[in-house]
């Protein structure tokens, strides 16, 4: 299990060249956009990264992400875990006109001259990742709960003619009379 945090800034150039990989773990509070989209703070990132060269000699960096976070169940609206699990392989570019000149199947990674940064790899996955709704198992969620609990109950009938037990009360009061 990866325990030590991921490294910020990488030189991506070096890194490909290398044959570098990085891991390491994040808390949903280093990445804000991500955490955003959160109900908690509570959770665990893990990040691996090779860089590599592929066969055409163009550099390239292989993401896996993996997820234990809490979300909003939008049946009940109560917290909810949810796991996050992906992998994506990225082609590093240093201008536009790069990006466009990559094939298809590789999703540009625009590298600035300040390095790559990983955090920011990382975070544009997992909110790739992120279902655009989620929901409890119907056994754990509140609101299917209560609305089992509703069935349950006796369909509603007119209510039997009853009397009164005020009306009764007030009948009692009046034979109550003082005998004067
Ligand atoms: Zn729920």
């Amino acid at each position: 299990m990866l325990s030590d945090p991921l490294p910020t800034l990488l030189d991506a150039r070096k890194a490909a060249a290398r044959g570098a990989a990085v891991s390491g773990v994040l808390q949903p509070s280093n990445l804000p956009r991500f955490q955003a989209l959160l109900a908690g703070d509570e959770g665990r990132i893990e990040a691996q990264l090779a860089f590599n060269r592929d066969e055409e000699n163009r550099p390239v960096v292989s993401v896996e992400v993996s997820a234990q976070v809490q979300v909003t169940c939008q049946r009940c609206l109560q917290p909810m875990p949810l796991a996050l699990n992906g992998a994506a392989r990225l082609g590093i570019v240093w201008t536009d006109e790069q990006a466009r000149h990559l094939p298809r199947d590789l999703d540009p990674l625009v590298v600035g001259e300040e390095g790559c940064n990983l955090w920011d790899i990382v975070e544009e996955e997992l909110i790739l990742l992120m279902p655009p709704y989620s929901y409890h198992e119907t056994q754990d969620c509140k609101q299917i709960l209560s609305e089992y609990s509703a069935d349950v109950e006796p369909p509603m009938e007119p209510a039997p003619e009853k009397p009164n037990p005020f009306a009764v009360l007030a009948q009692l009061k009046q034979d109550e009379e003082p005998r004067s």
